[in-house]
Formats: structure tokens, C-alpha cells, sequence
């Protein structure tokens, strides 16, 4: 405990910061949120320690402030330091992740709020369906402008005349204060676990019994009931009086996993995502700090949460590449959330049917402990899946109207489509998954090879058939397609596919059946896509054509059939980890059929019917396949094997770019066991009009990479209009 007048050691959430020296004015601790201003700006920070500046003490600005809401234990504190080491973020940008709530502390902001008038009949325009879907993520209570633009991501404009047209209409209700959020969970006793979900739930039961750090992974086959496995161990954990933190992918966090929750504990989860209103999100943070809220379902940010006594977290589809933050810092928040159970000793459990290359090394290392579940569910079947050979088996051309003379080439074989038809025949639904958004990703000139290519990054332009528009995937830039070539004014031509074109396909090829198309593009919120459910689930769909959204947690009973129109994308990636991401993507979109009574079938079409990742979902073999995988990253000495940091230096002047990165290079640092290649163009070297080389620091698994890019960093002074990303153990190699 600190006595007013002391001085303190205060860490400001701020980029660079590594805290700074303050006065107190009265008693407070270490993990103490306080109020100071740093150059006359107002910052809430927390008590690391004691002051170590040597200056006078009257020179020691004093604070304003003691917050007596919520406090940081010392483990956290140290969490956050851990942290900082690991991802080379400063203290100080760790703990903004912390303290990203500006209002927390503040009075709330008093503005208008409005409902939604669901009496009210209008046109419905997209902009106007997000709005009403922004209601519904929001339980349909009130909002305030500001949060309807944020939350449906539509301009002033369209919620002014929703205003004026009497769809939202002004109110008096209140948003929900903290007691909103304060449930009581129970068992409710309603299920009854299989013997190998008891098993599994047991080991994790006394885990928690004995406290202190463990991992268990939970390792079950698509549809075996994880959820009511680690549900199990959050009751547990919960009536000991720990908080608890769920943590999923934001496509996972679905209303069917909400009122699985509900129904089990009795009461509704505690939501958070990066989609709430300033209400929610001001409340729920506050009630987490005030340990009123002890249990949230949440997204990687509600790890930063003020959490008081935690005691357990899960990390639903650990392997998911959503739980790695790429822009503002680089972090794993599945690895942070072990690292955070590691320093203050408490039990966590990843779940996936797909785990990580990462987390199997760390169970054949004995780090973390495996707990099976080799059936699914209900004794439905596991999917019979097989390939197509697209060498012997080539996809018919159609025409897009009886009288065309010209024929458009297929991306169905023959035996696709006789299974579609005969899955039709018998009522029940396809999935066709592709994973590439828009018509066709290269739109070309055949006479002088002329590529549209977006005027801010060196990428081409995909062809989006549905807005009629070229658009940029890396920063969503649209453009008008060109009628002729702007280059020699011949004809322009679409190559590749996407899922659109699939959809062009299937509309022509099987004319009756209703089809819905999903990707980023066409589901913008949860709500949507829960809006797909619901029409899979009434039978509303025949055929559902989309990308990698389709691959998660969804169960659509209903769905026998799954095509993937091209499985070898992504076999051939740059990069390392395509071999397993491609794996997991494919063994998932599988994991959708026959989920229900009906078996399914999943048909593979492939130009490499031989390759060792097709051949291991065919056979079923994913931990032969992960094996083998393992065996060539340790050949290659890459992660887990060896260690990896990139550093991605990034202008908007080129001639500062190349100076800078002449200057580090100049700089490496020789070290022993590993080091530091580059500067090369990074594979794509200009986004948003910056340019972008990238240096790779690699070193054998004993070499502590972190200190060694922190020296060499230190001893180029950065110019300005630079921007330094550090990425520890990369996942992404753009
Ligand atoms: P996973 O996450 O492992 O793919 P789920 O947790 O989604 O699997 O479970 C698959 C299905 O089985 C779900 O419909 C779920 O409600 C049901 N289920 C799982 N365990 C039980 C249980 N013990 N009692 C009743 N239903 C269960
Ligand atoms: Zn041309
Ligand atoms: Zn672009």
C-alpha cells in the first residue's frame, strides 16, 4: 500500500509508453486505475510500482485522481509486462488493449436514443437491413445515432431519413446499466454428458479442483459436443466464485450458441465483441471490473478485459487465424490467453476438431494434456468423402441463354453435378464452398496482357459481378470495369473463378433450385448470417454457394452434400503453414455434412487427387497428416522448431523506405544460432499508396529473438512518416 504523498510509477495505455513518475494524493495500490494528464491530456493509467525518477518531488506532477473501481493484480501487471516482451509491444500499448473504453470512468454521455418501429412498412434497402440488424444485435433496445452508424456501418444520411420516415423513432427507454448484466448461472441439469464427454469433463473438473496452470486440449471430431464439455468446466469454475471468459471467433459467437448457453445455465451469456453499443460496452466493462460480471462469451478482445479473480478461460477453435491481431500490434490471443493463465496460475482449455500445428507440439511435448472425443455426437456418421480428378472428369461449358453461340466453361464435373441433382431430388441441401469472393480475380486483355490493377496496392483487381464493379481485396477499393482495354482498346476478359461465377453456374445448370450466396460481400453481421441459418433450417435454400464462412461451427441438419468446387487452392501458398491451414479449411467445410440422421457425402475436386492434404482428409488421417507436416517444419527449423520475427517496415515515400531499411541492414546484429535477412520488397509492396519491404529474424528454438530485434531497432534512429510492425511468429506473409 502506497501513502499520499509517495511517488509512483504510473503506466499511461499509449503506444510508446513505459510509465511515468507521479505524486500520489491519498492511499492507493499497486493495480490501481488513476487519473493523470500526460502534456495537459487527461489518461487513466494504472499503479505499476514505485517511482524511480531522481527529480525533486515538488517537481512530480501529482495525480488527479484515485479510480476505486476494479483493480489489476500484481499477476496481471506482470501479464502485461510478459506480454510486452513477447510481442515486443511497449507496456504501455499492451495495457491501451486493456483500457480501450474511453467513458469507463467517466458519467455516461446522456443522448437520444431511438427505437426501432417494426410496425413501420418500408422499402427495404441493404443500408436500411443492417440498420434493422444492428437493432437485433442489439436485443432491439434502444440506440443512439451514433451507435446505429457504427454498429449497421451506414452513413448519417440513411438513419436521418429512417428518422424522419418514422422507422426509428425517438424514446425514453433507457440503455441497460450494469445490473442489466448481472445474471445469476446455475446448472440447469438439462443435459446428460456421454461417457467420453464425462471423461474428458472430469479431467478438466479436477484440474480446476487442484488449481494452478494447466492446458487441456480438448480434441474432438466435428460435431462431438465440445460445448457442453467445456461448459461443463465453466459451471465448475464458476461456482468456486472465478470468473470465467469463453472466448470465440466472432462467426462462432452464433444465437444457436447463445441459447445453448442460456439453456444450460439458465440465464443468458454476457456478450462482448468489437460490435456493441457505447452503452454495452462502457457497462460490461465496468461490471467486469466491479466483479459483478463473472462469466463472459466474447471475441479475442474480452481477454483484455478488467477481469477480477480469473479463473478459467477457453479458447473455442483454437486454431482459428482469427484469434491473430495483425493491425494495431501483433498478437496470438489465444497464445497471450495461455501466457495469461501461465503467470497467474490458473487452468485453460483449448478446444478444436483441427487443432493447431503449434498446440499438437505442445501435446507431444507433454506441455498440454489431450482429452479425445473420437465420436460424434447422437451417433450421427462422419461424412464419406472423396475426390473428383478434374484431369479425367472435366466440367461441362453452358451457355447463359439458349440462344448464345458462345459457351462459358464449367467449374462443375459431371459427377458434381449428378450428385447435386440426386441430393435435390431427395430434399435435401448442397453447400458448394469456394473460397474466393467476387466473379473472377483477374480481369485481363488478351491482345496486350493489359491486368486491371488497383491504383493503391500492387495487386490486381477482382471482378465483382453483383455491384458491377472491380474491387481491390486488400483495401476494398472499387473501381468501374472498362468496357475495352484502356491500354490497345481490344476486348477485356475475366480469368479464374469466384463464388459468383460458381452461382452463374449452378443458376444455369440447375435452374430451380434457390440458392443463396455467402461471403463478407453478401453476410455483413452475425445477423445476417443468422438470417441464413434460419432459411437453411426452413428449407428456404437448396443450395448454398460461399467461402471459408460457411466452414464454422454452423448445423444445418438438412445438408447431405458438401462440393468444394476447387480444393488445391491454397495447397500452393508461399507460405509455410499452407499445407495446415489449407488442411483445417477443407476438414471443416467436411465437418457441415450429415450432422443430422441423413449420413452426408463431401466431394473433393482436385487437379492433385495424390497430395498428401487431400489424401489425408479423404483417409481421415489428420494426425498422420500433422505429423508429417511437423516432420518438414523441423526440417525447415520454422515454428514451433525454430523462431521466427518479422519486421515490416512500411512508408509513403519510397526513397525514406529504402534509406531506412539501408540503414538496418547496415545495422544486424550478428548473434549466435540464427539471423537477420532482408530488406526485401514484402510479397506485396505497396498497400494504400505505402511501400513495404520486410526483414526476417530467425534463430534455432534456444535463441531469444526479442532482445536481439529490440538492440537492433534501438540503433537506427526511425524517421518520421515510418511504421515499424513487429510480427513474432507470423502467421501472414503479405
Ligand atoms: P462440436 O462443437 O464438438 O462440433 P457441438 O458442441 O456443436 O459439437 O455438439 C454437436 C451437437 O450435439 C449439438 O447439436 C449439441 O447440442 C449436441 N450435444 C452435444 N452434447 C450433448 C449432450 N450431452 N446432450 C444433448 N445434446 C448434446
Ligand atoms: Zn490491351
Ligand atoms: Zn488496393
Amino acid at each position: 500500500m502506497f501513502k499520499n504523498g509517495d511517488i509512483v510509477k504510473v503506466l499511461i495505455p499509449n503506444v510508446i509508453n513505459r510509465g511515468y513518475d507521479y505524486r500520489l494524493t491519498e492511499d492507493a495500490d499497486v493495480g490501481n486505475f488513476v487519473r493523470c494528464t500526460v502534456m495537459n491530456r487527461q489518461y487513466i493509467g494504472v499503479i505499476v510500482g514505485l517511482g524511480d525518477s531522481n527529480l525533486d518531488v515538488s517537481k512530480i506532477k501529482p495525480i488527479i485522481e484515485v479510480c476505486h473501481l476494479g483493480k489489476m493484480s500484481d499477476s496481471d501487471i506482470k501479464w502485461i509486462y510478459k506480454m510486452s516482451e513477447w510481442t515486443l509491444m511497449a507496456p504501455g500499448a499492451v495495457l491501451r488493449l486493456i483500457i480501450n473504453v474511453m467513458d469507463a470512468f467517466d458519467s455516461p454521455k446522456v443522448e437520444q436514443l431511438y427505437e426501432y418501429n417494426f410496425e413501420a412498412s418500408c422499402k427495404m434497402t441493404d443500408a436500411r437491413q443492417n440498420v434493422c440488424d444492428a437493432f437485433h444485435s442489439n436485443d432491439n433496445d434502444a440506440m443512439s445515432v451514433n451507435d446505429i452508424q457504427n454498429i449497421a456501418k451506414v452513413s448519417n444520411s440513411v438513419v436521418k431519413t429512417m428518422i424522419k420516415n418514422g422507422i426509428l423513432i425517438p424514446t425514453t427507454q433507457r440503455e441497460k446499466t450494469i445490473d442489466d448484466f448481472h445474471y445469476d448461472y446455475v446448472d440447469m441439469k438439462n443435459v446428460v454428458l456421454n461417457q467420453e464427454q464425462q471423461s474428458a469433463a472430469d479431467t478438466i473438473a479436477s484440474a480446476i479442483k487442484t488449481g494452478g496452470f494447466s492446458v487441456h486440449l480438448l480434441d474432438g471430431i466435428t460435431g462431438s459436443g465440445k460445448t457442453q464439455v467445456y461448459f461443463d468446466a465453466a459451471l465448475r469454475a464458476y461456482m468456486d466464485g472465478k470468473s470465467v471468459l469463453l472466448m470465440m471467433p466472432e462467426i462462432a459467437l452464433t444465437a444457436q450458441f447463445i441459447s445453448r448457453f442460456e439453456k444450460r445455465f439458465g440465464a443468458p451469456p454476457v456478450v462482448w465483441h468489437s460490435n456493441l453499443t457505447a452503452a454495452r460496452r462502457r457497462n460490461i466493462w465496468r461490471g467486469v471490473a466491479n466483479g459483478s460480471i463473472k462469466m463472459v462469451v466474447g471475441t479475442r478482445s474480452a481477454l483484455f478485459l478488467p477481469w477480477q479473480n480469473l479463473g478459467l478461460v477457453v479458447v473455442d477453435e483454437e486454431h482459428d487465424t482469427s484469434y491473430k491481431q495483425e493491425d494495431m500490434g501483433n498478437y496470438h490471443a489465444r497464445d497471450m490467453a495461455v501466457l495469461r493463465a501461465k503467470v497467474s496460475g490458473f487452468p485453460i482449455v483449448l478446444a478444436s476438431a483441427t487443432p493447431s500445428l503449434e498446440t499438437l507440439h505442445n501435446v507431444a511435448l507433454g506441455k498440454y494434456k489431450r482429452l479425445r472425443l473420437n465420436s460424434r455426437f447422437g451417433g450421427a456418421t462422419l461424412p464419406k468423402i472423396e475426390t473428383i480428378d478434374l484431369k479425367q472428369e472435366k466440367a461441362e461449358s453452358y451457355k447463359l441463354n439458349e440462344s448464345d453461340e458462345k459457351e462459358v466453361s464449367g467449374n462443375l464435373s459431371p459427377r458434381l453435378c449428378a450428385e447435386i441433382e440426386s441430393t435435390l431430388s431427395q430434399h435435401k441441401q448442397v453447400m458448394l464452398f469456394i473460397n474466393r469472393r467476387g466473379f473472377a480475380p483477374i480481369v485481363q486483355c488478351k491482345k496486350c496482357g493489359w491486368v486491371a490493377q488497383c491504383p493503391d496496392c500492387s495487386v490486381g483487381m477482382n471482378y465483382h459481378k453483383r455491384i458491377g464493379k472491380l474491387v481491390c481485396h486488400i483495401c476494398g477499393k472499387t473501381q468501374n470495369l472498362p468496357n475495352i482495354c484502356p491500354q490497345c482498346g481490344n476486348e477485356v476478359s475475366m480469368r479464374g473463378i469466384g463464388l459468383e461465377k460458381i452461382q452463374e453456374e449452378v443458376s444455369v445448370k440447375f435452374p430451380n433450385a434457390k440458392t443463396a450466396l455467402v461471403s463478407s460481400d453478401t453476410i455483413m453481421s452475425r445477423e445476417a448470417l443468422e438470417r441464413l441459418v434460419r432459411k437453411m433450417e426452413d428449407g428456404e435454400i437448396d443450395i448454398i454457394i460461399g467461402t471459408q464462412i460457411l466452414a464454422k461451427g454452423h448445423h444445418f441438419p438438412n445438408l447431405t452434400l458438401v462440393g468444394v468446387v476447387d480444393a488445391d487452392m491454397g495447397l500452393f501458398g508461399t507460405d509455410f503453414r499452407a499445407g495446415e491451414h489449407t488442411f483445417q479449411q477443407l476438414f471443416q467445410v467436411a465437418g457441415r455434412a450429415g450432422r443430422g440422421e441423413f449420413p452426408g457425402r463431401v466431394l473433393l475436386q482436385t487437379y492433385q487427387p495424390e497430395h498428401p492434404v487431400i489424401q489425408a482428409i479423404v483417409k481421415g488421417n489428420r494426425d498422420e497428416f500433422m505429423l508429417s507436416d511437423m516432420e518438414s517444419r523441423k526440417m525447415a527449423k520454422m515454428p514451433p522448431y525454430g523462431n521466427l520475427i518479422a519486421v515490416i517496415i512500411e512508408a509513403d515515400k519510397e526513397s525514406v523506405l529504402k534509406k531506412y531499411c539501408e540503414q538496418l541492414a547496415n545495422a544486424t546484429p550478428t548473434f549466435e544460432n540464427g539471423k537477420i535477412m532482408g530488406p526485401i520488397a514484402a510479397q506485396i509492396y505497396q498497400i494504400r499508396n505505402w511501400y513495404r519491404m520486410r526483414f526476417l529474424v530467425s534463430g534455432d528454438i534456444k535463441t531469444h529473438l526479442q532482445p536481439v530485434v529490440q538492440y537492433w531497432l534501438s540503433k537506427v534512429k526511425q524517421p518520421v512518416n515510418v511504421r515499424v510492425k513487429i510480427d513474432v511468429n507470423p502467421q501472414n506473409f503479405m
